[in-house]
């Protein structure tokens, strides 16, 4: 997979910026009103009944900031908070190595919790329905089935793919919010904030120029803006202001929404290969050499919202919208159905 800027997902050199960013407080976590406003009430109860949180779900486009909100649920409960993934967590008895360790009220956070295996998802569901863990001890005849009661704990989930979930699992989440694209006012707060706590001078167009390029996604917002600092400590006195977070990002290959070379590959080879689709997401995949999954997690979310691609049960089309954006003239007719089908 090729690292880009503008990937949602965490790349390497993310991980200490990220710390330092990430809002900790529910009142510093910028848009997403609606989660918030729920979250509040949803601590709150839970606070005043001295109990702790339900589980927890939060599923949307990869650096919304769902591994934030976790921190700040833990944060707001003063609790633990530990985190793990689905694919890290590979047996049974990894899981409940985890389990056992956790303390009343304790957060686990588990990070794409659809790729957990189901052997390991058949341990989950007993422990955040009853808080408790089924071993068996022995084997053959002799074996017996031992119940081990665990303290209340709460599991926050993340995922980018809410329809791979099985629906058992989904069920056993109290809780399920969609984290959206911020809109562009929220970019820019993020922008400020994030140049102010990195003292970094930008003025409020070099902060709308980098928001707007951004994708709606904060982790992009963050990244952007450290690559523009970079360019403004070179080229000029270090203050970013927006001919030099144009220029920047030009030089990103960024255009002025936020897409960059690899999108528009996606765009182009829908248009041009496959005459505007429809066609199936393995087959651009497999066009521009990307994998699907990366696809379908980082690239086509944006692609949707900004409505230059839409998808059919027969694949994906281009839009007219995508063919202004590319320069390509769109006909009326275009043949769309001459496609095989290709999923
Ligand atoms: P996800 O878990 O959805 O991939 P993260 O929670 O890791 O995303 O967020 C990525 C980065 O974006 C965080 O380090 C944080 O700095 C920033 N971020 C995310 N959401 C917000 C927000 N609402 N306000 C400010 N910064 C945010």
């Amino acid at each position: 997979m090729s690292e880009r800027t503008i990937s949602g997902k965490q790349k390497a050199d993310d991980g200490k910026i990220e710390q330092t960013l990430r809002p900790q407080r529910l009142e510093e976590y910028i848009g997403q009103e609606r989660v918030k406003k729920n979250l509040t009430i949803f601590l709150q109860a839970a606070r005043s009944r001295s109990e702790s949180l339900d589980h927890v779900l939060f599923y949307g486009p990869p650096g919304l900031g769902k591994t934030t909100l976790a921190h700040i649920l833990a944060n707001e409960m003063a609790v633990n908070i530990k985190i793990t993934s689905g694919p890290a967590i590979e047996r049974a008895g990894d899981l409940a190595a985890i389990l056992t360790n956790l303390r009343q009220g304790d957060i686990l956070f588990i990070d794409e919790v659809h790729r957990l295996s189901r052997v390991v998802e058949e341990v989950l569901y007993p422990a955040m329905e009853d808080f408790a863990l089924d071993i068996i001890i022995g084997k053959g005849p002799a074996a017996r089935n031992i119940r081990l009661n665990l303290p209340h704990f709460t599991i926050v989930g993340a995922t980018t793919r809410l329809a791979l979930m099985t629906s058992p699992l989904r069920d056993r989440f109290g809780v399920i919010y969609r984290l959206d694209f911020y809109n562009q006012m929220e970019m820019e707060a993020i922008v400020r904030r994030a140049a102010h706590i990195l003292g970094v001078k930008i003025d409020a167009e070099g902060a709308s120029e980098i928001a707007k390029r951004a994708r709606g996604t904060p982790r992009i917002a963050n990244r952007l803006l450290k690559r523009v600092r970079d360019f403004a400590q070179v080229q000029s006195d270090g203050t970013i202001d927006q001919p030099l977070a144009g220029e920047a990002l030009r030089l990103l290959e960024i255009d002025h929404l936020g897409l960059d070379d690899i999108d528009r590959r996606v765009l182009r080879t829908i248009i041009e290969k496959f005459d505007g689709g429809p066609v199936g997401l393995e087959t651009i995949a497999a066009a521009i050499s990307e994998e699907s999954d990366t696809i379908m997690d980082v690239y086509e979310p944006f692609l949707l919202q900004l409505g230059f691609i839409i998808r059919t049960p027969r694949g994906r089309v281009a839009t007219k919208q995508a063919y202004a954006h590319l320069d390509i003239p769109y006909t009326e007719d275009q043949p769309a159905d001459t496609q095989p089908v290709l999923f």
